[in-house]
């Protein structure tokens, strides 16, 4: 990993004296460490001066570290930051709660020196990378998707490799139902975690070989190499049912989330531009939405675009 600059981690730890302890077992990772005694500090300084980790304690008098670490996801400031919860041995801890809230990892409390080292460095190459991409200019910084972009780029791409090889390409459209009334209803900080939290399952959903972008707004994008017509649909069927099952839109905004998608396939000509086939998908998205939303529809491409 290129490191351009020393990376920064964020202790916040009520218990005085596991500051040193922590600063010496991370000695040999060249990290500048922060310390925070409290968690209002502590979100202080994450906002101020955005670190590249936080060690997060669990138990804290005032704001526990659960309270934190909620805090540090609704913000657009700080949600990217990575987080890691220390334990203590002998507490019991509610550990998916911890991992629902987006933590990264857990150490427990004292540390084997080998362990938090590993799971720290772990956490910093992951950060390290994620903000090449985003300066690069591919991520959306909200979702971690792939942005507008690189969905542009890429679709180019995979139409030229399916006209040269013939092998079909896919392409869902897919949009947030009744979005707008979230924002409004809930405000937009919980329009943003559920922004996220659907981006997760769609990549949760999706085959590894699927390129799953944010188009755009609540608009998403899935580009579906060598899929046919049927696979591209059956992915897209995988996708509303996991959106609508899925609890974790219950628990942001107290109910559920639906989608609609628009599907088009095609073996592209070389005359296929990314705008052909994003225009097909985006009509078949927009019958889904007249025909009652929460469903997919797909796309009839013209005589002269082989479809599969
Ligand atoms: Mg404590």
């Amino acid at each position: 990993m290129i490191m351009s600059r020393r990376q920064k981690v964020l202790v916040i730890d009520d218990s005085q004296q596991m500051h040193p302890l922590i600063q010496v077992r991370l000695r040999g990772l060249g990290v500048e460490l922060i310390s925070a005694y409290d968690g209002q500090t502590g979100l202080k300084i994450a906002t101020e001066e955005p670190p590249d980790l936080i060690l997060l304690d669990v138990n804290m008098p005032g704001m526990s570290g659960f309270e934190v670490c909620q805090v540090l996801k609704e913000s657009s400031q700080t949600h990217d930051i990575p987080v890691i919860f220390l334990t203590g041995a002998d507490e019991s801890v509610n550990k998916v709660k911890g991992f629902d809230l987006g933590a990264v990892d857990y150490v427990t409390k004292p540390f084997d020196p080998a362990e938090l080292c590993a799971r720290v460095r772990a956490a910093l190459n992951t950060k390290a990378l994620m903000d090449l991409l985003t300066t690069q200019g591919q991520i959306d910084g909200l979702t971690g998707l792939h942005n507008r972009r690189y969905f542009d780029e890429r679709l180019g791409q995979e139409l030229a490799a399916g006209h040269r090889y013939e092998r079909p390409v896919g392409l869902l459209m897919i949009d947030l139902d009744h979005f707008k009334s979230i924002n409004d209803t809930f405000g937009h900080p919980k329009g943003d975690q559920v922004l996220r939290k659907f981006a997760d399952v769609l990549t949760q959903t999706c085959r590894a070989t699927d390129v799953t972008c944010r188009y755009g707004g609540e608009e998403f994008a899935v580009i579906l190499p060598a899929s046919t017509l049927e696979l591209s649909h059956q992915c897209g069927v995988r996708v509303l049912d996991a959106i609508r099952k899925c609890p974790d839109f219950v628990d942001i905004i107290g109910r559920p989330v639906t989608a609609s998608i628009g599907v088009a396939c095609a073996v592209p000509s070389d005359r296929m531009t990314p705008a052909v086939l994003v225009e097909a998908a985006d009509k078949a998205l927009y019958a889904a939405k007249v025909a009652g939303r929460d469903r997919i529809a797909a796309a009839e491409l013209a005589h002269s675009q082989t479809v599969v």
